[in-house]
């Protein structure tokens, strides 16, 4: 075979993705799997954004659309900006990409050079390290203990930026732990922004409206103004509306960026479906009561969870903010056996035995950068969860 490109080299296949793969060929087997492992929202997308799409392709919206996005699904970002955030926008300043995701690979493209590098809290979503690999930058993580919540610690942001530094990325509430910045919190860490000019700040606020407990979101940009004009901030259809097939993220950002980012995209994809456009606007203009039931229901989940892993001997659960996972500390199972004879020497070995032995299916903390973790996402129904949680409390119970 010819050779592949040196700089996939060091870019591995999502640990989740894995997961959730063998937890599909267990299930194949006929064996009743119930999977904690993926990052997606179970609830279907609403019935008003699906009829917007139904629409848009009857009225022949179906040319390729601009790179940077129909105008009316960048005015409907515009309006959840000013909604949202209190952060004003203007069109050129707007951008829509593939997911998210898309969004933030387009601006790690778009300026990190080789040797640049991009300061990520750890844990982390996965993608962040991996996308700035590709880009040829080289991902500086920074530890969010979990005696802080899990949350970035200003003094060590500081001491993680150097000359080299392009980005630093912050993405609170967090996947995999679902720890959440207050205001102060985020205005002690714009204060360390502030005192260095060259870094690009991005902010990835999936998990904006999975919030819990009157807890307040805010972002970087609306917290701190003077960052705004080095901030992209990054949001997006999916989790909000559970609309991840649609692949729909957007940004804002300066226009100087943003016009870099386009170009990217515009290589990679000549833009996105016109029908999830459509989609995604309709979801965004719409009525927002459902993301607020919706959230509901996911901390009622996270709580049973949490209280439930609790009760596993040997794991100690911190209870998060929001998004919908939870970040199980399980050093207290290391060491041990587990009925079937595996020793659990990592956390990768509970999640591979946890799977062979009881069918259920998380994610390493190793993963996200931090061990000896599990994450595991309560983005799934009631029963299942507490069938889920039982058997964990079963295999804890059982080491040996
Ligand atoms: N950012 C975080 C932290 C995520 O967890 C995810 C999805 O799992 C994304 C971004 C990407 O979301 P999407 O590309 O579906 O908008």
């Amino acid at each position: 075979m010819p050779a592949l490109a040196a700089r996939l080299k060091e870019v591995s296949i999502s640990a989740s993705v894995v997961m959730t793969m063998k937890g599909r060929e267990l299930a194949a087997k006929g064996i009743k799997v119930i999977s904690l492992a993926s990052g997606e929202p179970d609830f279907p997308t609403p019935m008003h954004a699906i009829e917007a799409a139904h629409k848009a392709a009857l009225a022949g919206d179906t040319k390729y659309p601009p790179q940077d996005g129909t105008k009316a699904l960048k005015e409907a970002v515009q309006r959840k900006f000013k909604r949202d955030n209190n952060l004003d926008y203007a069109l050129d300043e707007i951008m829509v990409a593939n997911g998210g995701k898309q969004c933030i690979y387009n601006a790690l493209m778009a300026t990190v050079d080789p040797g640049d590098e991009v300061v990520i809290p750890a844990p982390y979503w996965i993608s962040y390290a991996d996308m700035a690999k590709v880009a040829g930058g080289r991902p500086v993580l920074v530890n969010c203990p979990q005696n802080n919540g899990f949350k970035l610690r200003p003094e060590d942001l500081d001491a993680a930026i150097t000359p080299r530094t392009k980005w630093v990325m912050l993405n609170f509430p967090n996947n995999p732990t679902g720890a959440a910045c207050s205001r102060a919190e985020m205005k002690a860490i714009a204060e360390v922004l502030k005192k260095h000019p060259h870094v690009w700040v991005m902010t990835d606020d999936m998990y904006e409206h999975l919030v819990y407990d009157g807890f307040e979101f805010c972002t970087i940009a609306e917290v701190e103004p003077a960052l705004k004009d080095r901030t992209l901030t990054v949001n997006g259809a999916s989790k909000t509306y559970a609309m991840t097939g649609w692949r729909v993220g957007f940004c804002g950002g300066p226009k100087e960026l943003i016009k870099a980012m386009v170009n990217m995209q515009g290589q990679a994809t000549s833009g996105i479906s016109t029908i999830s456009q459509a989609a995604a606007a309709a979801a965004l203009d719409g009525p927002q009561d459902l993301v607020r039931e919706r959230a509901e229901e996911y901390r009622r989940r996270r709580d049973m969870v949490v209280e439930m892993l609790n009760q596993a001997p040997g794991i100690a659960c911190h209870k998060p903010e929001g998004a919908f996972y939870v970040f199980p500390n399980i050093a207290g199972c290391l060491g041990k056996t587990t009925k079937g004879g595996r020793k659990l020497e990592t956390d990768t070995d509970f999640a591979l035995a946890l799977l062979e032995e009881k069918h259920v299916a998380a994610v390493q903390g190793a993963a996200y950068g931090m061990s000896p973790y599990l994450r595991i996402s309560y983005a799934t129904d009631m029963e299942s969860l507490r069938e889920a949680c039982s058997r964990i409390q079963e295999f804890c119970r059982e080491l040996a």
